[in-house]
C-alpha cells in the first residue's frame, strides 16, 4: 500500500513512523518548505503522547530532549494560587509530561523517519496543492515546488494523509468554502529565553487577569554554567472578536505583564530577555478551526492541526497530533480496506477532537483564571471564598478526561499497540506504478 503524507510536522512524521511500525513501509512524506529547520518555540507532550512515542522506540530521545514537568499551577495576575496539581509521573501517571522545543522534536522525528524508512522518505520543497480521487480507489496527488514554478508532479497513492497544518491544502480541497482559520481577537507574543529556574525547576505556570495571560515552562531542567535554563513563555491579550494581523513589535505587552511575579518567577526577566531585549517581539493572531463533520473522504483523511486546529489551551495540539497518527496507523493495520480504515480512524478520533476544539475555544481548563478574576479582580484572601475547590477540581478533571491524559486513560495499555500488518492482504493503486518524482 502506497501512502502519501502531506506535511512533515510533528503529526506527519509521527504518522510515517507509526505506519512503518505496523508494517506499512511504502510511505512518502511531502513537505512544502525547502529545508526542515528547528522552528517554533516550546510545546508540551502530555503523558498519553509520550506513551505512544515510547511505543515507537523514542522514549530515550525524548527524555534527553526536554524537561520533565511535574507540576502545573494557575494563578491570578498577582501571583496568587488558584489551582495547582501534580503532573506526569509526579501524579498517578506512569508516563511523564515533557516540555520541549518544537523544532528539536521535529528534527528527532525527521531523523528517525530517514533512518527507518530511508533517506528519500521525506521530500522537501514539495507542496501538495490538491488531489483527485481515482475512480477505482486511491488518489492522484498534485505537488508543486518553488513559488512561481507552475510545473506540478502527480503522484498516485492508495491513501493521502493531510497533515499539512493550520492552512492545510488537503483540507481546503475537502472543504473549499471554509476560508481562512478563525481569529478570536487574541494576539500572542512568545519566545524562549535563558532564565533562572522557578518553582522548583519543573513547573508550568499560567497566570492572568482575564485580559492578559502568560504561560511559562522550562525546556530543560539542568541549569547551564550561568545557572540558567531555556524557558518558554507566551503572553496573550484577549481582544474583541476581530482579526489580529501578524503585527510588528508591540511594546504594550511589556507594560502589561512585565511587573507580574509569581513566587520566584519574574516575567520581566523573561520577556525582556528575548529578541532585541527591548520587547521587539512580533505578535501573531491566535487562530483555530471549526470542528468538521468528517475528516475521511474515501482514501483521503486529515490529521493533526489540519483536522482540528485548536486554541492553545491545555497544551494539547502536539499531543493530539501524535494520538491521531497512532490511531490512523492502527486502523490501517487492522482493516483490510484503506477506505474502511480511514472511516474507523475518523470514528475513533474526530468526535473527541470536535469536543476538545470547542472546550479550548471556551478556554479549556484555564477558564478558572477568568472566573476568579471576574469575582475577585483585586485578588483574594482564600481562593475557596471565590470558587469552591470542588469546582476547580471538576474543571481540571473534565478537561484531562476529554484530552485523554487523565491517569486512568494514560496508565491503560496503548489502544493502538496492535499486531503487524503482515497478517492482512496488501492493496496497491490498481497495480499501476506510481510516477512523479
Ligand atoms: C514553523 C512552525 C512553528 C510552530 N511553533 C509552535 C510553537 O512554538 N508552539 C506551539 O504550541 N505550536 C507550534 N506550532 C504548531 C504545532 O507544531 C502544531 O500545533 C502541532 O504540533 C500539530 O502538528 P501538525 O503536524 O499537525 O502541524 P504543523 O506542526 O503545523 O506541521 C504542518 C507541516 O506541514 C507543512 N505544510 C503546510 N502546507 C503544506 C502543503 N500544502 N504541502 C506539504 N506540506 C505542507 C508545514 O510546513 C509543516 O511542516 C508550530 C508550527 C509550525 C509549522
Amino acid at each position: 500500500m502506497k501512502i502519501v503524507i502531506a506535511g512533515a510536522g510533528i503529526g506527519g512524521l509521527t504518522a510515517a513512523l507509526s505506519l512503518d511500525a505496523v508494517g506499512l513501509h511504502d510511505v512518502r512524506v511531502l513537505e512544502a518548505v525547502p529545508e526542515i529547520r528547528p522552528l517554533g518555540a516550546g510545546v508540551n507532550l502530555q503523558p498519553n503522547a509520550v506513551r505512544e512515542l515510547a511505543a515507537l522506540g523514542l522514549a530515550e530521545n525524548l527524555a534527553e530532549l526536554g524537561a520533565e514537568l511535574t507540576g502545573l499551577g494557575y494563578y491570578n495576575h498577582l501571583g496568587q494560587e488558584i489551582w495547582r496539581e501534580s503532573r506526569g509521573r509526579a501524579s498517578d501517571s506512569r508516563w511523564p509530561q515533557l516540555g520541549l522545543h518544537r523544532g528539536m522534536l521535529q528534527k528527532v522525528l525527521a531523523d528517525t523517519v530517514r533512518a527507518r524508512l530511508g533517506d528519500t522518505a521525506i521530500t522537501t520543497d514539495a507542496r501538495v496543492t490538491g488531489f483527485a480521487p481515482l475512480p477505482g480507489g486511491g488518489v492522484e496527488v498534485t505537488v508543486g515546488h518553488r513559488a512561481g514554478d507552475r510545473s506540478a508532479d502527480r503522484i498516485l497513492a492508495d491513501v493521502l494523509i493531510g497533515a499539512d497544518g493550520l492552512r492545510s491544502a488537503v483540507r481546503r480541497s475537502l472543504y473549499p468554502r471554509e476560508g481562512e482559520p478563525r481569529s478570536h481577537g487574541t494576539a500572542v507574543w512568545r519566545g524562549v529565553t535563558r532564565g533562572a529556574p522557578f518553582h522548583g525547576g519543573r513547573s508550568m505556570v499560567v497566570m492572568g487577569d482575564g485580559h492578559w495571560k502568560a504561560v511559562v515552562y522550562p525546556l530543560a531542567v539542568r541549569p547551564d554554567a550561568d545557572g540558567l535554563v531555556p524557558v518558554n513563555w507566551a503572553v496573550s491579550r484577549a481582544g474583541p472578536e476581530r482579526d489580529v494581523p501578524p503585527g510588528p513589535a508591540d511594546d504594550g505587552f511589556l507594560d502589561a505583564v512585565s511587573h507580574w511575579r509569581c513566587g520566584d518567577l519574574r516575567l520581566d526577566a523573561l520577556v525582556t530577555g528575548t529578541g532585541t531585549g527591548t520587547g521587539a517581539v512580533p505578535s501573531f493572531p491566535l487562530l483555530d478551526r471549526d470542528p468538521v463533520p468528517r475528516w475521511s473522504f474515501g482514501a483521503t483523511t486529515l490529521l493533526g492541526d489540519a483536522a482540528h486546529a485548536m486554541a492553545p489551551m491545555g497544551s494539547n495540539a502536539t499531543t493530539q497530533a501524535v494520538l491521531d497518527a497512532r490511531s490512523l496507523a492502527h486502523a490501517l493495520a487492522t482493516h483490510e480496506h484503506p477506505v474502511a480504515a480511514l472511516a474507523a480512524y475518523d470514528r475513533d478520533r474526530r468526535p473527541r477532537m470536535n469536543r476538545l476544539q470547542l472546550l479550548n475555544r471556551a478556554k479549556g481548563p484555564e477558564v478558572v483564571i477568568d472566573l476568579v478574576h471576574e469575582r475577585a479582580p483585586e485578588g483574594f484572601g482564600r481562593v475557596e471564598d471565590v470558587i469552591p475547590a470542588a469546582r476547580l477540581a471538576e474543571v481540571a478533571h473534565t478537561y484531562a478526561r476529554a484530552a485523554g491524559f487523565d491517569a486512568a486513560s494514560v496508565n491503560a495499555p496503548s489502544p493502538y499497540g496492535r499486531p503487524l500488518r503482515s497478517h492482512l492482504p496488501h492493496t496497491t493503486v490498481h497495480g499501476r506504478t506510481p510516477h512523479g518524482r
